[in-house]
């Protein structure tokens, strides 16, 4: 693969050539043509956003949406986010990466606004090499500026390990985000190591519990314990709670019965491109008033 070869002599610098042998295993080769065409992703449009819908348990209608980067490769096919962001972390890539979904992501919340389907939440992913960058608030400013979103339907997911090192420059960062009129979530709560306390401290308004605890809440007691302890735990702390990865109505009763406030899972959708997620929006909304009913599986 003289590409492969090329693009790493490239980047061990001119008079650094390497040759490349079958030793050279397969996931590694992987890893530096996912980094090398990551490089151009941006440029040549081969990003996506899917839209996954977030329902209130109360009332059963869409409140909110989670927007997740979808990649197209021309050659590589579709890649998934879990095989390329780690790297575009890692190689800093995904600072441009992630402006680039924040802009889009508010953008079509706003058109969607515009065209009378809701005033709805749509929810960000924010790596943490994003988090450290010193243009964060100012970007993010740009962004509601530009787009003229309300900055209170824009969600910003963060994850615990953010907290974990350097927690009085975090708590500033959060604040300054805050003072922007966002909301911010924990992402995967649960699954990270950082201390609790940080709950107490820091600005946040939204916990979301990982998916591998919801799993298995109808069939294991600890995982329903750890479920239940975090909503409670949430609702002590006045911070609303939402599940994901809800597969199965047992698992949205148990929630519901639970007082979870929301949830996201491929019971009621999967994550849909723009045009699926509109055309379920404009369905939804055509739905009779929703009371103390079911919400519908809408697809
Ligand atoms: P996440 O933020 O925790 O997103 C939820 C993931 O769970 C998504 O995977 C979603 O498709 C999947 N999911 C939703 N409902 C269900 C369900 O009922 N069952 C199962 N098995 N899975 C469900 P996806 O889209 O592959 O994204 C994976 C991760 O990649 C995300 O996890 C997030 O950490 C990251 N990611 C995605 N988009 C972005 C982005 O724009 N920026 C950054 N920094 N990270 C992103
Ligand atoms: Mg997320
Ligand atoms: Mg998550
Ligand atoms: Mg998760």
């Amino acid at each position: 693969h003289a590409d492969i070869a090329m693009y790493r002599a490239k980047k061990l610098g001119r008079n650094n050539f390497q040759f490349y042998t079958p030793a050279m295993n397969e996931e590694s080769m992987e890893r530096v043509r996912i980094e090398g065409a990551l490089r151009n992703a941006l440029e040549r449009n081969e990003f996506v956003l899917h839209y996954q819908p977030q329902v209130d348990l109360k009332s059963g209608r869409i409140v909110g949406m989670e927007a997740l980067i979808r990649w197209k490769h021309p050659e590589l096919g579709m890649v998934p986010p879990g095989r390329f962001i780690g790297i575009a972390e890692e190689t800093g890539l995904i600072v441009q990466i992630g402006a680039w979904v924040m802009r889009t992501a508010c953008a079509q919340n706003k058109a969607w606004q515009d065209a009378g389907l809701g005033k709805l939440r749509v929810a960000v992913n924010l790596s943490a090499r994003q988090f450290g960058a010193a243009d964060l608030i100012a970007s993010l400013e740009s962004v509601l500026q530009d787009t003229a979103l309300d900055p209170a339907c824009l969600e910003i997911e963060l994850t615990e390990s953010l907290f974990m090192s350097d927690i009085a420059p975090a708590v500033e960062i959060l604040h300054r985000m805050k003072s922007l009129g966002v909301n911010l979530s924990i992402d995967d709560f649960g699954t990270g190591y950082s201390s609790l306390s940080y709950l107490s401290r820091f600005p946040i308004d939204v916990l979301k519990i990982d998916r591998s605890f919801v799993a298995d809440i109808t069939h294991d007691a600890n995982d329903a314990a750890i479920v239940t302890s975090i909503i409670a735990l949430a609702h002590n702390l006045k911070l609303a709670v939402i599940a994901e990865g809800v597969e199965t109505a047992e698992q949205l009763d148990y929630l519901r019965s639970r007082g979870c406030d929301e949830m996201q899972g491929y019971f009621f959708s999967k994550p849909l491109p723009a045009a699926e997620f509109e055309a379920l929006l404009r369905q939804h909304s055509a739905l009779p008033a929703p009371a103390a009913a079911e919400p519908e599986p809408a697809l």
